[in-house]
């Protein structure tokens, strides 16, 4: 039974499909958040998905606010997608060798994108951050790259240092298993803190190859940064003859089709994408000048392949996405009703005086059991994460899913309506009641 004495969802079907996964998989999972080590009960094994809705094995329904981790900008089983997917299919899985579809997706991308001018289309946001290193390392022809705690940057080894996501969730922020002198490579510094920025380039003088943050750091809570730090890391780069990488596998397409760079007023050297640029299919994506890009093989040094790269199905999809995020007033009208659904519960938890946040950017969405402002890893209670368990529970128990963690952000996508936003509202004031 719940909290509140009442029972809970059933979970019979997803508790035998997770007893059998364990013989299978580390942690009867194949990506660690999934596991619910740190949320109630065992994981939900999610059968189905349209619009806003899930439903797990048990039959369960939920309104879905984590969208994949973030892919799902148009809600599940986007018609279009399917469409434009299944069209391709008929015509074979992949070649191996330059198809239309890449040119299609590219085209589409730098048409209605100012800040690169060449890409590299990859399978996964960790491979376009590690080739995006590769290439700024080439470039640069330096070593160290300077990280932020608290920014998640993918698995790449010398980026498992001090990172968020499922390391935060479980307790960690760096990875058994990196040898120490890769790590020495990644200087790890606070967000917002400028000295330790020029710290840096003091002590590795013409050793930096570039700085890399988050677009908006999203995987440690949203440690929204201002501004003027942002435009502090595009001068000290440019100053001391470093890059600047973007990571925008969560900000890009999603604040806007140009993401966090334009929302900032920023133009980083390399940027790197995932998650919406793939429609729910594996694709990742590089992009820089077409001076720096000319670096990477075959016109370069810088080496960089992939089997699947590029593949025609998950172009398609992407393809699909992208083309209804064009539409005009697409990225308007999902900012505004999330700005709407964010302030309304913010107008709830202030009437009753619960220490509680929600930080928003875009159609993302953060809920901090806190009321301080939170910029930086550090600011975050740990113990906080205790009412997020409970809350998590009392939301499943209302059929609103959000991701198993209290460290990663929601999203809304163009598939949640009033309706579903009102529900969801209804259910986060009961559990929030619940919770304090
Ligand atoms: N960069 C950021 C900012 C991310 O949030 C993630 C994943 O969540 C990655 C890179 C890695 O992407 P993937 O999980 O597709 O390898």
């Amino acid at each position: 039974v719940s909290t509140t004495g009442k029972p809970d969802i059933p979970r019979e079907k997803s508790a035998e499909l997770y007893e059998k996964s364990k013989k299978y998989f580390p942690g009867g999972v194949n990506s660690p958040v999934r596991a619910f080590k740190s949320v109630f009960g065992t994981p939900l094994f999610i059968e189905r998905g349209d619009g806003c809705y899930v439903w797990d094995a048990d039959g369960n329904q939920f309104i879905d606010f984590c969208g994949s981790w973030g892919p799902l900008i148009l809600g599940h089983n986007h018609p279009k997608i399917k469409e434009k997917v299944s069209e391709v299919m008929q015509q074979g899985m992949s070649f191996g060798a330059p198809t239309a579809l890449e040119n299609e997706l590219a085209e589409l991308i730098l048409k209605s994108n100012s800040l690169i001018e060449k890409i590299r289309f990859v399978s996964s946001g960790t491979e376009a951050v590690m080739s995006a290193i590769r290439l700024a390392r080439g470039y640069t022809k330096r070593d160290k790259i300077l990280k932020f705690e608290g920014c998640y940057h993918g698995h790449v080894d010398s980026l498992l240092v001090k990172a968020g996501s499922g390391l935060v969730t479980f307790g960690e922020t760096s990875s058994a298993g990196v040898p120490k002198s890769f790590a020495d490579e990644t200087i790890v510094i606070p967000l917002n803190d400028r000295t330790a920025v020029e710290e840096a380039f003091k002590q590795f003088p013409d050793q930096i190859a570039a700085i890399i943050i988050e677009g908006v750091p999203a995987n440690n809570g949203l440690l929204i940064q201002d501004k003027e730090f942002v435009q502090f890391l595009r001068d000290i780069t440019q100053q001391k003859g470093s890059l600047l990488i973007f990571d925008e596998v969560i900000t890009g397409f999603r604040l806007g089709f140009e993401g966090a760079a334009k929302h900032y007023g920023i133009k980083p050297d390399i940027l790197t994408y995932g998650k919406i640029i793939g429609g729910g299919l594996p694709v990742g994506m590089y992009g820089a000048s077409a001076e720096i890009m000319s670096n990477v093989s075959p016109d370069g040094a810088v080496y960089q392949a992939g089997t699947l790269s590029g593949n025609p199905v998950a172009m398609a999809a992407g393809i699909a996405q992208l083309t209804e995020l064009l539409r005009s007033g697409f990225y308007k009208d999902l900012n505004n009703k999330t700005q709407e659904f964010v302030e309304s519960i913010q107008r709830f938890t202030a009437a009753k005086n619960y220490k509680f946040k929600v930080f928003s950017i875009g159609s993302i969405f953060w809920f901090a059991f806190t009321d301080k402002d939170i910029k930086t890893a550090e600011d975050i209670d740990a113990s906080s994460m205790e009412k997020f368990k409970v809350f998590h529970r009392e939301l499943l128990n209302r059929g609103i899913y959000l991701g198993p963690s209290g460290y990663e952000v929601g999203f809304v996508s163009a598939a949640h309506n009033k309706t579903e936003l009102e529900k969801t509202k209804r259910a986060i004031f009961d559990s929030l009641d619940i919770v304090f």
